[in-house]
């Protein structure tokens, strides 16, 4: 027999009838022998109905009267899912999170869960019932009974946590799309349905703004090896396999907060060439990056910073048999790029670093988990360690460095996080499939995305030592505040003596203000924090892009034939990112998933 969790969403159970509807859906499941577990959200639009009537009482309600209230959303849908399946003749019980046992931090309103009690369901199960759960809630401890929520959408995440508490050979999450889409149809009407998205690429997109699945459901499959399908709930259709590798064994204690990272990887293989003073208009990275992958180069990481007055500096990695390759073509673009509005500032100059390497944590969660990168670049600073180029992704966070300070990278960050190193696989030895051939099958690009919830900081000469990267993104995870683009001028200018360099990040545009402040108030020793909210962002993601060439350049090429402007650029394994202005945000969205072959012709209606 086997073990299965279900999860509706609020549109699902949002009236009667589609609680009947839904009964009957679970009937066949159960009928079919198999144990059953559901997992529901509140019906329809009841949970901002909650939040609506708690702000008309108080600007500032407590966090902990919040939880009373909304956990009541999600205990009315299980009781009348229950009476339902009752009605129709399937034994059935409905169960809170306290009563389950689904203990999560003390964090009322974001909390995370810490472990799930099993026995009481697995007995119910075991008498022949489908076990209706509550999802969103828990509790602080099984002592406290104090109820908590795991912050908006957090039924998925109930499910897959059920799902690996449970053992449970599949979750299946049911919504209101037929599962997970290249982009978003409300700005691309030609998205289409994936069949299947690995857990990385499907972690990426979440963050970049996709928002079929919270962030956190997948990070927990991710790492427990749970089968995950999205699919909706109202046709037979598969709907949306996501892909997990099978994972490393972890306890099932400290569920979402233990280990956030699982490996060090490094790779010593690699050198950088860096453009600098490049004009700061439309082409000039799809011309670069063009020439380069007529070459067949295969290039790692790219940035493209921001800098004082009107140009860019584009730094970029190669493996070091490429080098001199590389630097050749960046050579005979250089002349050609002359900065017509600033002719003192002359043509862009090349700059190279033969002996470089790359070490990076990998695991989920990254950017959701501030502390994570702050530890990392303060680990590096405590070692002594200059960090020349810097890769966020929600899988994993990567410094490219000296070659000379590499293995003392790797001791210190394998200390600081309690795992061993291995040297960096391709993605595709670490991710399934695990064959070359199965890889170069992959879609190079899985799907785009846009973040129009962004803001930009720029940090103006940062002293050029170790520790500075530290010291910022320590006090930004002080106060929760996430991360990502994170990208150092190339170029350092010297400011009172000292040499510095340019820092510029995305935060949400909700944080900007208080990072702004924070950093002015800091006394770091930097110049001005300026911030610029009218951009966006726009992402292609997937696991096939490794160790195939020219993949970034077909962006920059699209951007650059429809005279977008691209900003800035960050790149990680497996994403891609422009910041553009914000005005270019969709039509950057809507060109570059057709220049991926994205769109089809399937119509997916996706309500609003
Ligand atoms: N009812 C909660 C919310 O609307 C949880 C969920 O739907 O997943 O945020
Ligand atoms: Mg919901």
């Amino acid at each position: 027999m086997a073990l299965i969790v279900q999860k509706y969403g609020g549109t699902s159970v949002g009236s009667v009838e589609r609680i009947q509807a839904v009964a009957q859906r679970v009937i066949q499941t159960a009928q079919t022998g198999h144990g059953l577990v559901v997992v529901v959200s509140a019906m329809g639009k009841t949970t901002d109905g909650l939040v609506k009537l708690a702000h008309e009482i108080s600007a500032n309600p407590s966090r902990r009267e919040m939880d009373m209230l909304l956990s009541t959303g999600e205990q009315v849908s299980i009781a009348l899912l229950s009476m339902a399946l009752q009605e129709l003749g399937q034994p059935a019980i409905s169960m809170t999170g306290a009563q389950v046992g689904i203990v999560t931090e003390a964090e009322h309103t974001r909390a995370r869960i810490l472990s799930i009690e099993t026995e009481r369901i697995e007995r119910h199960l075991q008498s022949g019932r489908v076990v209706v759960v509550a999802g969103f809630q828990g509790i602080s401890s099984l002592s406290d009974l104090e109820i908590t929520t795991l912050g908006r959408g957090g039924s998925d995440t109930s499910a897959v946590a059920l799902a690996a508490a449970l053992r449970a050979d599949c979750c299946e999450i049911y919504t209101d799309v037929p599962g997970i889409l290249t982009t978003d149809p409300r700005i691309v009407p030609d998205a289409q349905l994936m069949d299947e998205i690995t857990s990385d690429e499907m972690l990426e997109l979440a963050s970049l703004g996709a928002k079929v699945l919270h962030p956190r459901a997948v990070e927990i499959a991710r790492n427990y090896g749970v089968t995950l399908v999205v699919r909706s709930s109202w046709t037979e259709d598969p709907g949306t396999k996501v892909i997990s590798p099978i994972p490393q064994p972890r306890p099932l204690e400290g569920l979402e907060i233990a280990h956030p990272v699982d490996a060090v990887e490094f790779d010593t293989d690699q050198a950088k060439v860096a453009l600098l003073r490049v004009p700061d208009r439309p082409g000039i990275a799809a011309r670069l990056f063009g020439e380069i992958a007529s070459q067949d180069l295969d290039v790692d990481l790219i940035i493209q910073s921001i800098h004082e007055g009107n140009t860019n500096d584009i730094a970029f990695t190669v493996t070091k048999n490429s080098l001199n390759r590389a630097e050749a073509v960046a050579a005979a673009i250089a002349p050609a790029l002359r900065n017509q509005t600033d002719p003192i500032a002359g043509e862009a100059e090349v700059m190279v670093e033969r002996r470089m390497a790359k070490v990076s944590i990998v695991g989920a969660g990254m950017i959701g988990r501030p502390g994570v990168a702050a530890q990392m670049f303060t680990t590096l600073a405590e070692a002594q360690v200059n960090i020349e180029m810097i890769s966020t992704s929600e899988v994993q966070v990567s410094c490219a460095i000296a070659e000379e300070d590499c293995d003392r990278a790797i001791a210190s960050l394998c200390q600081a996080f309690n795992v061993t190193s291995s040297p960096a696989k391709s993605g595709a030895g670490r991710r399934e499939p695990n064959t070359e051939a199965a890889h170069n099958l992959l879609p190079p690009v899985r799907g785009a995305a846009l973040d129009l919830k962004q803001a930009r900081l720029a940090i103006r000469h940062v002293p050029d030592r170790p520790g500075m990267a530290a010291r910022i993104f320590t006090l930004l995870a002080e106060r929760n505040i996430s991360v990502d683009m994170i990208i150092q001028s190339q170029r350092c200018r010297l400011i009172n003596g000292v040499a510095s360099r340019d820092i510029a990040f995305t935060v949400a545009a909700i944080d900007a203000d208080e990072a702004q402040s924070i950093l002015q108030s800091s006394n770091l020793g930097f110049g001005e924090v300026i911030v610029d909210r009218s951009i966006a962002k726009v992402s292609i993601v997937g696991t096939g892009m490794v160790g195939r060439p020219g993949i970034a350049a077909r962006m920059f090429e699209a951007l650059a034939q429809e005279q977008i402007n691209i900003q800035m650029i960050a790149t990680s394994e497996i994403k891609v990112s422009c910041l553009v202005a914000e005005q270019d945000g969709m039509r950057a969205l809507q060109i570059v998933h057709a220049a991926f072959g994205l769109s089809g012709n399937q119509r997916i209606v996706v309500p609003a």
